[in-house]
């Protein structure tokens, strides 16, 4: 493989010492990805601007960051999602970029157009790019002109609820509703007959509604089966568009992601040319700008059919820049910054297997119901080709807030063999007290023959999981929520509560964590909190 280490023109010049690149990025955003976007800056020599609301003041991405601002109450509607309010930070900060991560602002036009006003750089593509690839029926209109096959449906909203019946009819049931402006499975409908249209149409509406302010729908065939596969391209603002692989991303509870890989074990280097092209020529017509992912749905007979475009970094980034050997984050950083990509994507051939898994707080014996509450204890996996991106630490409280997801438990191997048992090996040894997490759904399915075989679709994991499970699971303690540590940490735990009143008996290291005097400084800064 053929890949420069550095996403710049002058791969041998760090980055930092360049002339074009950002002094202080203003982080609109929590969690795991918040702390992922704070390595990427530490190790560019880039000042960190992180932001809170009044859940996450004790939060790791507060601690790590080398500043950290509070933006208003929980609900995200008064605080990660107010443009004023980070736009207000970043200005008086002296910030000269914003990076949205995922989720939250991070598909919204609105910020990069505010970026631009308050003249920040927005990391992630320019709004126009947004809206014409964001929008699910904006981009299968634009992937018909650019030749990608798309999910047969609907390319516009539909109408009143007796037109879309009548749309349905003529394409054959099952299908499924779609909301435009949809994102995280919600406002969707699996509609098998007419009688269940009416009631679907109006659940998918308002749900849509509720979720996005935008209650328009549209239609897709439903392909049966399918597996998810989608594209990393990368694009810079010089007219180099690149792909850098798939991720295969099937395994899926409720039409949610919950483990994903690279390569896809069926993808063939001629397949994944295909798909790539078709994803490069995507991107090319409508102007995109930095990283993005098309997803694909790909049926039994291996034909691919466009799903959507997600105009930002996806969660499961890790197990590309595994394979790949790039770093992403610092990639879209210096994207953003003006640089060139330094490689051509027909330079980039996976090298080895990553699998990532994600772990919820949540619980698995109370339909993952979010499991929010103090982690007691803890203990990370790690050796040989493990990776754990997260935003938790021991004592800390998982808000009820926003979405449960911890860590991302990521595991890279020479095949995808060794990658399954490292990724098994690792799960042994991750141990988690005081919440629930879905830690023993993933020792399940990486135990399945289909899922060793490499025999998965989206609905996999969910008719899975309906089937009861067998005596053999059950001894092999795959049910079990925490792992071959657990009693010896839960012991742990005990004892250290009740210690706890006493003196502090341990002195943390001198490098574990932020110091006495930069939390206190953080607490000077806190108070002046803009
Ligand atoms: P969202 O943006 O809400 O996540 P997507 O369009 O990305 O929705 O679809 C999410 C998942 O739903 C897909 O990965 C797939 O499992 C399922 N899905 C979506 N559209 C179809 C379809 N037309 N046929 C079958 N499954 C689909």
């Amino acid at each position: 493989m053929r890949v420069l280490p550095l996403a710049s023109p002058h791969a041998r010049i760090p980055l930092h010492l360049q002339k074009h690149m950002f002094k202080k990025i203003l982080i609109a955003n929590r969690g795991e990805i918040a702390v992922r976007i704070i390595r990427a800056c530490r190790e560019l020599g880039i000042q960190s601007v992180a932001v809170f609301s009044d859940a996450d003041r004790k939060s790791l991405h507060v601690r790590l960051a080398n500043e950290a601002y509070a933006i208003g109450p929980a609900p995200s509607r008064e605080s990660y999602l107010r443009i004023d309010k980070l736009v207000d930070v970043a200005r008086r900060t002296g910030c000269d970029a914003v990076h949205p991560g995922y989720g939250f602002l991070s598909e919204n036009a609105a910020l990069p157009r505010a970026c631009m006003d308050a003249g920040f750089t927005f990391i992630g593509p320019p709004a126009d790019a947004m809206e014409a690839l964001g929008s699910k029926t904006a981009a299968r209109q634009l992937a018909r002109r650019a030749d990608v096959p798309t999910v047969p449906g609907t390319n516009d909203p539909i109408g009143k609820p007796a037109e879309a019946q009548a749309l349905a009819q003529s394409m054959g049931y099952p299908i499924l509703l779609k909301a435009i402006a949809g994102g995280g499975g919600k406002g969707m409908r699996l509609v098998y007959s007419d009688v269940e249209f009416e009631s679907a149409y109006r659940d998918a509406s308002s749900e849509a509604m509720n979720a996005f302010g935008d209650a328009r729908l549209y239609l897709e065939k439903y392909l049966e089966r399918p597996r998810h596969i989608e594209i990393q391209i990368f694009a810079d603002a010089h007219g180099r568009v690149v792909s850098l692989g798939e991720r295969e991303c099937s395994v899926q509870r409720r039409h949610q992601k919950v483990v994903e890989e690279a390569p896809s074990p069926i993808v063939t280097p001629e397949l994944r040319k295909k798909m790539s092209e078709a994803a490069v020529r995507l991107a090319r017509a409508g102007g995109y700008v930095n990283a993005g992912t098309v997803e694909f749905l790909v049926d039994a007979s291996v034909n691919f059919y466009f799903l959507e475009v997600n105009t930002r970094l996806q969660v499961e980034h890790p197990v590309t820049e595994q394979v790949t050997g790039l770093d992403l984050v610092k990639l879209q950083i210096a994207i953003a910054a003006g640089h060139r990509l330094p490689f051509a994507w027909e330079s980039i051939t996976p090298r080895g297997h990553a699998i990532e898994v994600r772990l919820y707080a949540e619980d698995p014996d109370n339909n993952f119901f979010p499991s929010p509450g103090k982690i007691l204890s803890r203990h990370a996996p790690s050796g040989p080709g493990i990776r754990l991106d997260e935003g938790v630490y021991e004592g800390w409280s998982v808000p009820n807030d926003y979405d449960p997801l911890l860590s991302k438990l990521i595991a890279w191997g020479n095949s995808r063999e060794e990658t399954i048992a490292r990724l098994r090996r690792a799960l042994e040894e991750y141990a988690i007290t005081g919440i629930k997490t879905n830690a023993g759904l993933f020792r399940r399915i990486l135990s399945e023959p289909d899922f060793l075989r490499g025999e998965i679709h989206t609905r996999w994991l969910d008719e899975l999981l309906r089937r009861p499970r067998s005596a053999a699971s059950f001894a092999n303690g795959e049910d079990q929520d925490t792992g071959a540590f657990d009693a010896a940490t839960i012991a742990a735990a005990i004892w250290h509560a009740t210690q706890s009143s006493a003196a502090s008996f341990v002195t943390p290291p001198a490098d574990a964590g932020p110091s006495r005097w930069k939390l206190e400084g953080r607490r000077q800064q806190l108070d002046r909190t803009p």
